[in-house]
């Protein structure tokens, strides 16, 4: 049985992050997740007020770095109504339920595409960021798949028309990404465009 270390705090775990620094490194910089504490509350400990869930996607080593809204906190002032005076708000929200507040917002939040988009390229809008959320989830439930066993055109969510197209990765390795003439565009540079290619076929390639 592991034997707790009794330099550890109550309710404290070591912080990842910076397990492997030195006492050097630790002289020159300071660890942004426990501000060179060591310590931090377990990654499990970081719920979301909203939904009660996770904040952390956690079971991968980014559950030790704060995700969504953590512990922020907000502060009525002598004019505030719907927040107390002198009354502070110590709240998370996990980026689920940020992603359900944002869409439900009469202005929607900018969004700043920081891959890097050309300087002259016409700016990035929520819309466009939803979608690309939307298209997301739809893979990620089977809709894209399925819209392959289909041989409907998989490159946007629900696309009606019929696949023409199979991308190959690295113009080689079979993909299910299919396309139609619409959408034959909606590639990355390092893949190419065969006939489609049918799933009773793939087992031959
Ligand atoms: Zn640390
Ligand atoms: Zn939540
Ligand atoms: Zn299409």
């Amino acid at each position: 049985m592991e034997e707790k270390d009794p330099t550890i705090p109550e309710g404290y775990v070591r912080c990842a992050p910076c397990q492997s620094w030195d006492w050097a490194r630790r002289a020159k910089e300071v660890c942004a997740t426990c501000n060179n504490s060591l310590w931090v509350r377990p990654p499990a400990d970081s719920l979301c007020n909203l939904c009660g869930g996770h904040t952390r996607p956690m079971g991968t080593f980014n559950e030790n770095y704060p995700h969504g809204l953590e512990n922020m906190k907000i502060i009525g002032g002598y004019e505030s109504y719907h927040l107390l005076d002198m009354n502070e708000y110590v709240f998370s929200l996990c980026e689920e339920c940020l992603r359900k507040i944002f869409m439900q917002c009469k202005i929607p939040p900018t969004v700043i595409d920081r891959m890097g988009r050309p300087f002259d390229a016409p700016p990035f809008t929520f819309a466009e960021d939803q979608r690309a959320y939307e298209y997301r989830v739809w893979k990620d439930n089977g809709g894209h798949h399925q819209a392959y066993l289909n041989r409907k055109c998989n490159a946007i969510k629900e696309c009606p028309n019929d696949a023409i197209y199979t991308l190959l990765h690295n113009s080689t390795d079979f993909t299910e990404e299919c396309l139609c003439e619409e959408h034959k565009d909606y590639r990355y540079s390092n893949s190419s465009l065969v006939p489609f290619i049918r799933h009773e076929l793939k087992a031959f390639l």
